[in-house]
Order: structure tokens, then sequence, then C-alpha cells
């Protein structure tokens, strides 16, 4: 065990950074505010290598890793939680499943395509009445020679106005419940598929999200990720358990990114006649902060590493570093604008939009209530985690 980044990983963590620096945060205010996707920038972060790191270098990655993949969503989401979701769509709920389930020529069709950003991705698992529940959804695949016809609706999906190809999930045999569901890579681009208006949201502005829809939408045979009918539910519990992965990282980040934010405020600000981070309830709040991101990132970090050799099912270390950073991520954005006071509250200052970022991990990718149940039910001996 070691609590050093190697050399290459310390690399594309500053190559990320200085991204971050000089690409994202000069414009990602006014793309907030505009509602604007900043489809350029991630098409530059797919050609800079950002996506590929838990990708071997034969379909388009750096083979660098998830600790890698972990430091690098880390380091943009300090600045920008709608360009993190793309380490999502283009890497972990997209081209890591396909790499894990799909058959070679899947593999070859599209893992380097995405992440090299080439072609957009998103992941279709949320329905109007399947949140959660995920085994309660309504989308269904009826096969019909030799292609399938996908009908339903999902909603929530990032990236549904722009995305060109879907992973999405649907029954092939909905008498069977979880074994009935199966996963389908379809070309958004075809007849049948109708996209919502991005939903009016909290925060991610700049990152569309909505409803797709399918009318009798013809998806060929060989698009049925794997090929294999009725694995659906174990392929999207795999690839929550890589998005999750994802998602603490973006929680660390934004944390980070807070944390940035007071320490500048707190040494710039003075009030009776001396800066105000020399105040120990000012002092006190932070310390609680820094120590809580940095125990989040431990966590994340671990769970990256146990992915890195060969733990890819490591359900519960992911569920406890996804819920917690997310928790920490609330409490930080609570800390910070305590710290700034009125200018954390002004949309001048970058806190109040990192604030409404914060609150997103606790509800994406498993809500912090289904996480504590994965949680407390392996703790309880019930039911086990790491299957
Ligand atoms: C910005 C954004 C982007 C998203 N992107 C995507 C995407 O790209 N693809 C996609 O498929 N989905 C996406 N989602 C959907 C997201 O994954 C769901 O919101 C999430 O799974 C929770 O579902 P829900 O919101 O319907 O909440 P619900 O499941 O309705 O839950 C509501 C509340 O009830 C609690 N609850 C539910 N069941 C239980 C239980 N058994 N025990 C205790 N408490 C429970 C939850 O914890 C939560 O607090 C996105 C959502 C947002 C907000």
């Amino acid at each position: 065990m070691t609590f050093e980044l190697s050399e290459e990983i310390l690399a594309v963590r500053d190559a990320a950074r200085k991204f971050a620096r000089n690409e994202v945060l000069p414009r990602i205010a006014e793309d907030e505010r505009n509602h604007v996707f900043p489809e350029d920038v991630v098409r530059k972060m797919g050609a800079m290598g950002l996506f590929g790191c838990p990708i071997p270098e034969t379909y388009g990655g750096s083979d660098l890793g998830f600790l890698a993949h972990a430091v690098v969503t880390e380091e943009i989401s300090k600045v920008s939680g709608s360009l993190r979701a793309a380490f999502n769509m283009q890497t972990m709920g997209t081209a890591r499943e396909i790499l894990q389930f799909g058959t070679e020529d899947q593999k070859e069709a599209y893992v380097s395509r995405l992440v090299n950003a080439e072609i957009l991705g998103c992941i279709g698992i949320t329905e109007p009445n399947a949140g959660s529940d995920v085994g309660s959804l309504k989308t269904r695949a009826e096969k019909k020679g030799d292609r399938y016809l996908l009908s339903g609706s999902k909603t929530w999906i990032t990236y549904a106005q722009v995305a060109d190809l879907g992973l999405i999930y649907a029954y092939t045999d909905p008498t069977r419940r979880y074994k009935g569901m199966s996963a389908f890579l379809v070309d958004l681009h075809q007849d049948g598929v109708s996209r919502g208006p991005a939903v009016q949201k909290l925060g991610w502005n700049a990152c569309p999200t909505g409803e797709l829809f399918f009318d009798q939408v013809e998806v060929p045979a060989e698009n049925l990720l794997g090929c294999e009918e009725g694995r659906g539910f174990e392929f999207c519990m795999a690839g929550l358990n890589n998005t999750r992965l994802t998602a603490a990282a973006g929680a660390v980040g934004v944390s980070q990114g807070l944390i940035d934010e007071a320490i500048k405020y707190a040494k710039e600000r003075e009030q009776f006649g001396k800066p105000i981070g020399r105040f120990q309830m000012v002092q006190e709040e932070l310390a609680r902060m820094v120590v809580e991101t940095e125990a989040a990132r431990l966590m994340t970090y671990r769970c990256a590493m146990q992915k890195d050799e060969g733990l890819l099912h490591n359900a519960l270390e992911t569920s406890m570093a996804k819920y917690y950073a997310s928790d920490v991520a609330s409490r930080v954005a609570d800390g910070a604008l305590r710290i700034l006071g009125a200018y954390g509250y002004s949309s001048e200052y970058p806190v109040e939009r990192l604030l409404r970022e914060a609150k997103l991990p606790q509800i994406l990718e498993g809500s912090a209530n289904i996480l504590k149940m994965v949680i407390a039910m392996d703790a309880l001996g019930y039911r086990k985690a790491n299957r």
C-alpha cells in the first residue's frame, strides 16, 4: 500500500489541472448561466486522452487505470460538475461497460470513439416510474427476426439532447423481472427516437439532461450488449459500480474546489481589523472541511486501487466512498457558504455554483439511502455487497 501517486498519474493530473484552469474556468460560469453545453471542451478532453484512463491502449485508452481516472475526474470537478459528467457519459457508463461486457465487434465499434469523444454517449436507465427501483422499468425490446423493436421512454438522461449512442436498458422478457432485462447499444439518430427539451435544474446547467422516447426503434440483434439476453440488470449494477467511483471522485473534486475558494476568501476578507481566517471559528469550519474531504479522497482512491487490482465488483467500498464523499460535499458546501457570508450567496463568486453542484452526488447513481442499504445489509450479514 502506498499513499504516493505514480509519476504517470501526477503527469495526467497536472495536465487535467492546467486544462481546467485554462480552458474550463474562464468560460464555465457563463456557459452555466446561458445553459450552453461546451461540446468543444468535451471533444478536447477526449482528444487529450482524459477519458481513456481505465481503458486499454488497444481500444484508444491510456491504460493508466481507475486511480488515474479518479484523480483526473477530481481535477475537472473542482471547477465544473457539468464537465465531470462527461467522465461517465464517455467512459464509465458506456465505454468501460462495453469493454467489460461487450463482444469483440462491439468493443471495436464503440470504445475508442467514445473515449476520444468522437461520438457522445449516454446511459438510459431511469424512467418516470423507475428511479431507485431499476427493476420496475417499462421499456420493452421485442425480438423480430434479426432485430429488436425498442419502445418506451427514459427520463433524467444526461446528454439526452446531444448523445449519438445510448446504452439503453429494456426488458426482453418482462415476466422474468431482473433476469428478463437486457442492454442495447442504440444509435440515437435513427427513426423512432425523439428527445425532449432540456430539463431546468438546480445545477449542472452546462450539461443537458432530459427525456428520450423510443417508438418501435429497430435495433440490430448485434447491438444487444454481449449478444446475450437477460443480463441487463447484472450489467447495469456492474456499470453503476463503476459510475459511482466517478461520482465519488466528482464529490471530492467539488469539495476541494469549495475549500480552495474558502481559503482564498478567508485570507483576503478582513473584519474587526484582521483577515477572517485568523478567527478560530472560521479555522474550525475550515479544518473540518479539509479533514472530511481528505477522508473521502482516501476512501475514493482505495476503491479505485481495488479496481486496478482486479476487484471490479467492490460494491461495498464503492458504495461507502460514494455515500461518504457525497455527504461530505454537501457539508463542505455549507461550510464554504458560511465562510464567504453574503459573497457565498452571490452568483459573482463560484461558491454559489459549486454549492448547487455539491448537492447532486447524493441523488445520482444511487441515492444516499440506497447506498446505506447496501452497506448496512452487508454489515448485518443479510446480503454480501461484494458478490
Ligand atoms: C442531473 C441528473 C442527471 C441524471 N442523469 C441520469 C442518466 O444519465 N441516466 C439515468 O439513467 N439516470 C440519470 N439520473 C437519474 C438518477 O439516477 C435518479 O434520480 C436516481 O436513481 C434516483 O431516482 P429518483 O430521483 O427517481 O428517486 P426515487 O427513487 O424516487 O427516490 C426518492 C427518495 O426516496 C428514497 N428511496 C427510494 N427507495 C428507497 C428505499 N428502498 N429505501 C429508502 N429510501 C428510498 C431515495 O433515497 C430518495 O431519497 C439523473 C438525475 C439527475 C438529477
